[in-house]
């Protein structure tokens, strides 16, 4: 190598180097500057606020912002993490995050029909610990919803969650702020019946539910500072080869397949989550405050089982304290944690509460019951054309300087290019474009024991491999688990227990995903991308396959398809339904969220979901936020 190109080479990589120190120096600065924040827990011994938001997540985030903005309420929101490092705002380096002090780190209580693949058949479930939440660590893909899922809500007992209620909030995230994207992209699809079988013909005449005029809130409500902003960046399918294949095979599998190219909530190469787009602009407003580094331990009642007070510790402090609520406690503390600290509160099933000697407020069975979850089967597709986002490439400085000097590359998406499923089915793809992984980092993330690992990804040791996963996963699950308390403590993980495929539906439905992805890498703009399946060889299923004749015809047996399912399907990071919306008493919370069997308390966080929504459910956190900061609003006027 000559001497110019040498010198050339160490001036790009320093240039690079100095320019990541600056950008994370900066980003630094603009995150620790919290004009509100609460540095001592002390000096609000006296205080009291109208409104006390636990939690700041991705609905704590909206509701801060929301209920703050009118001046005449004063707001306290309190979040057990901090602000979370510049890492997090870098979409590649999202899965960097799990099991830093800002990943509560849960996993599941040992698995009895799936994750044996898994040490001690647990799945690790992390979720955000810091202002942001889980919105801060998510793998930002946007979505909101189809029309059933609403309209399921509906017919669960949720009452006025049906899609036409949903839509003015739905519409108005999907329009974004950049004016990006029409209100008809994202939710409007067609109806669909529970028991629908899972595909449709390519003829059947689909239904435009979406309306062509902006729509607008119910209350439009006037923001003091700056207003909310959502940011949507679809994958650009002309630069990104793996995404315009995923649309090309579309259109050969036949009309009725929907497969689009990948959504994320990112501006300029940067994540954008409910604290950028909700949180932030409130700071500054008087009326709010934030405490950080504090967990909340239990809501305290008085004689008429009105919701009075929060009981709170900051971090490596000795003692607790009371902050009194005027008007209402919200819970946001998310799908694992709100039930727990309901349980805590004396508000849950009275038999648990009873063998954990908590005085009960109210017997509420359903408290921590009805948790579903997403699980995601991983497929390994290796490829023979430049396309996917490798280890080499990750490790060469020119892309980090390309997202450095100009928020694109590799650095900027998660490496998820398309999203697809026939349309009326319960089931879908992800195309997660990574073609060769690191086995220290995945294996660090997923708890996969080492020969399930190398079964799905045979190629790991070749850093340069191009390839990608189908990611194939059963939209409307079966399953139902449940969340129980380990003991008295705020700070100790309950017992989460999902029961993944416990229903055989659920195998059924993750078993067609499997079968469409095999039909999409037989499609000829995979096939001219050279895609292999690679069927897992897990010893525990090689009773079942794969055969000779499966390789050559991608026609695994069910038995094969079931046996890799329980053995290593990974969780999809959707929690939700541990405090459901529902009509009858028996609900955790009824249609305003508010607390069945008390006053002053509401839920507002996935939890509240009845049923999952059709893909990943981060946006309609957001809406239903919104929706219950409207409700809330006007309850106080
Ligand atoms: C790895 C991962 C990838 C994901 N990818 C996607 C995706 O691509 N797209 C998508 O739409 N969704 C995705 N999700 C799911 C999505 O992020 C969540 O559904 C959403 O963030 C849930 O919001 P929430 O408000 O219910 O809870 P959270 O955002 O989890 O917020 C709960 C907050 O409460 C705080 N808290 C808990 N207990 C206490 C307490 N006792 N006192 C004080 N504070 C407390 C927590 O620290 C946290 O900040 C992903 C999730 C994960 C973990």
């Amino acid at each position: 190598m000559g001497l110019i190109r040498k010198v050339v080479i160490a001036l790009t990589i320093l240039t690079a180097l100095l320019g990541l120190i600056l950008y994370s120096i900066w980003l630094w600065l603009g995150y620790e500057h919290i004009p509100n924040r609460v540095s001592n827990v002390e000096s609000l011994k006296d205080a009291s606020f109208d409104f006390i938001i636990v939690g700041a997540g991705t609905a704590g985030c909206v509701l801060a912002n929301r209920l703050s903005a009118d001046p005449n309420n004063s707001v306290l929101l309190i979040e057990a993490g901090d602000v979370f490092g510049p890492a997090s705002i870098v979409p590649l380096l999202s899965t960097t995050i799990q099991q830093t002090r800002f990943d509560w780190a849960f996993r599941t209580t040992p698995q009895k029909y799936s994750s044996r693949g898994l040490i001690n058949n647990q799945q690790f479930l992390p979720r955000g610990r810091g202002l942001g939440g889980s919105g801060q660590i998510n793998y930002m893909l946007h979505f909101t919803g189809i029309k059933d899922d609403f309209d399921r809500w509906e017919r669960l007992g949720a009452h006025d969650w049906n899609f036409e209620r949903m839509k003015p909030y739905l519409d108005r995230l999907e329009r974004g702020t950049d004016g990006v994207e029409e209100a008809s992209e994202g939710h409007c699809q067609p109806e669909l019946e529970d028991d629908e079988m899972f595909e449709t013909t390519d003829e059947q005449p689909l239904l435009n539910m979406c309306s062509s005029q902006p729509s607008t809130t119910s209350t439009d409500m006037k923001h003091s500072i700056q207003p909310p902003s959502w940011h949507i960046n679809p994958v650009d399918a002309d630069e990104n080869l793996l995404a315009k294949a995923f649309q090309d095979a579309s259109s050969e599998l036949g009309s009725s397949h929907d497969f689009r190219a990948a959504r994320y909530n990112i501006r300029n190469g940067i994540r954008w989550s409910s604290y950028h787009g909700y949180l932030r602009p409130a700071f500054g407003r008087s009326n709010l405050q934030v405490l950080t580094n504090s967990v909340v331990q239990r809501v305290i009642f008085n004689n008429q089982n009105r919701a009075q007070a929060v009981i709170v510790q900051q971090t490596n402090a000795e003692n607790f304290l009371t902050i009194r609520a005027r008007q209402e406690v919200i819970l946001s503390a998310g799908a694992f944690q709100t039930p727990q600290l309901l349980k805590l509160s004396g508000i849950g099933p009275a038999i648990e509460l009873k063998r954990h000697g908590i005085p009960i407020v109210h017997d509420s069975p359903n408290v921590g019951q009805n948790y579903f979850d997403h699980l995601n089967m991983p497929l390994f597709v290796s490829i023979n054309t430049t396309a996917s986002v490798t280890v080499d490439k990750i490790l060469n400085v020119l892309n980090l300087w390309n997202y450095l000097s100009e928020g694109t590359g590799i650095f900027s998406t998660t490496a998820v290019a398309g999203i697809g499923s026939p349309r009326l089915s319960k089931y879908g793809i992800i195309l997660f474009g990574m073609g060769s992984v690191d086995e220290k980092a995945l294996r660090h993330v997923s708890n996969l024991k080492q020969d399930a690992f190398r079964a799905h990804f045979p190629l790991y040791h070749n850093s340069s491999q191009e390839g990608f996963l189908f990611l194939n996963t059963c939209h409307q699950p079966k399953s139902r688990g449940a969340i129980y308390l380990r003991d008295r403590h705020a700070d100790t993980h309950p017992f989460i227990n999902p029961n993944y495929l416990k229903d055989k539906f659920d195998i059924e439905c993750m078993s067609a995903a499997i079968r469409l992805a095999a039909r999409t890498v037989e499609t000829a703009p995979f096939r001219r991308m050279g895609a292999v399946i690679h069927w897992p060889k897990a010893k525990s299923c090689s009773n079942f396959g794969p055969f000779v004749e499966d390789f050559r015809t991608n026609k695994p047996s069910d038995r094969y398809l079931e046996c890799i399912l329980r053995e290593s399907a990974l969780t999809g990071h959707h929690p939700g339904g541990t405090t459901a919306i529902g009509l009858h008493s028996e609900a955790v919370v009824d249609n305003q969220l508010r607390v069945n069997g008390v006053s002053g308390l509401r839920v507002v966080d996935a939890g509240v979901f009845p049923a999952p929504v059709s893909g990943t459910p981060n946006s309609v956190v957001i809406a239903v936020a919104e929706k219950a900061a409207d409700a809330i609003l006007i309850a106080g006027r």
